[in-house]
């Protein structure tokens, strides 16, 4: 318990906030540094990749003893090195501890899950288990993924862990998003001259009642059973030159967040009959649109052996294995896509981006306990 908890408490206390969030943050390069450190002495085969300029993920391998044609499982365990802003905290940096609990920014986000990580893979190095454990701490999950994006283009595994915070409970699905920015035209005059002017602001008021009502639509489709309905909003709107002048373009980013099974193509098809049924209806409605960013869901197969593996291990160890879903995005998307079958699993606690985070110390010595335990179970 000591062990981690020191651990954690150093983690905590490297700054590690994400440069493309904060500008002038301090980035992986400290933390990695440590992170490698402390894994190379606990024996692993440990890189420090720059994956983007100045930009870092640790890479430590304790390498299975089965070199038998490949046949053993290797094991994936992924967790950001990087931090959100420490905004208006008191002693971000400190990792304070009391009542059983660890302060500090990214103590839950998510340091404490790291620490469970690393100190589960160095004891499975001790114990020469046949399959690979591939720890990957990897950069600017809080951003862009990046580190996650160059760790699948050169790493592959059978399974991951993503160590997210969830309260212990086992994540097997999650939603996806995709951004859309749709841009009505309109027609400059004077706002004295009616005839002469086409108010795009007020066209893209009815593409605005067009998204609500498919938000209505879609939250009458049948449910996942773990994530329920999928939604759309508008997220800015911008547009108008001056008060006394028609507007000619009016600019508008939306989100649509998608379930499992549901592709860019769907929500293209959504939006361009949008337009088209009020292109038709209308002669001077005009507008342009485009998809700028998706990000996939998350759904990994009841029957893949990592998820009945972390079941029957949480079971053991906890007394209880919650399957849940979980409704933002994570990196666990981009695993998963890869190939690599891959659940959300980390500690307990709260303030994830908030004023005062906390992480449950209790939770991360399980946290730890069942990784490794899955780790035993898995790679075999
Ligand atoms: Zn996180």
């Amino acid at each position: 318990m000591k062990e981690l908890t020191d651990l954690l408490a150093q983690l905590v206390e490297i700054d590690s906030v994400n440069p493309s969030l904060v500008p002038g943050g301090a980035g992986e390069l400290a933390i990695a540094r440590f992170v490698a450190g402390w894994l190379e002495k606990a024996g692993l085969e440990t890189t420090i990749e720059e994956i983007a300029p100045g930009r870092f993920n640790v890479i430590a391998i304790a390498r299975g003893q089965g070199q038998d044609g490949g046949k053993s499982r290797s094991l994936l365990l992924n967790a950001h090195l990087d931090t959100v802003g420490t905004g208006n905290m008191q002693n971000p940096l400190k990792a304070e501890i009391s009542g059983g609990r660890l302060y500090g920014r990214g103590a839950l986000d998510t340091k404490g899950g790291l620490a469970a990580y690393m100190l589960a893979a160095a004891q499975a190095k001790k114990l020469n288990l046949p399959g690979d454990i591939i720890l990957a701490a990897v950069a600017d999950e809080e951003f862009a993924s990046l580190g996650t994006e160059a760790l699948v283009a050169r790493w592959q595994a059978d399974a991951a862990l993503v160590a997210e915070p969830t309260n212990l409970e086992i994540v097997s699905t999650h939603k996806g998003f995709v951004w859309i920015e749709i841009e009505t035209f309109g027609l400059a005059a004077h706002g004295s001259r009616p005839q002469a002017g086409v108010d795009a602001i007020a066209k893209m008021g009815k593409v605005l009642v067009e998204i609500e009502k498919l938000g209505g639509k879609l939250a009458l489709k049948p449910p996942h059973p773990l994530l329920g309905t999928p939604s759309i909003h508008a997220s800015l709107i911008t547009g108008g030159q001056e008060w006394s002048t028609y507007p000619d373009r009016c600019h508008l980013s939306v989100e649509r967040r998608t379930l499992p099974g549901e592709t860019d193509a769907i929500v293209k098809a959504e939006i361009a009959g949008i337009i088209a049924g009020l292109s038709e209806a209308d002669p001077d409605f005009k507008a342009s649109y485009k998809l700028t960013f998706s990000r996939e869901p998350l759904e990994v197969d009841p029957r893949s052996p990592i998820l009945q593996s972390i079941v029957a291990q949480s079971n053991l160890l906890t007394g209880a294995a919650n399957v849940v879903g979980f409704s933002g995005w994570t990196d666990a998307a981009l695993l998963n896509a890869a190939n690599i079958p891959a659940l959300v699993f980390g500690p307990k606690g709260e303030g994830l981006h908030g004023a005062i985070e906390w992480v449950d110390l209790e939770s991360v010595e399980k946290c730890c306990e069942v990784v490794l335990a899955i780790a035993i179970d898995f790679c075999v």
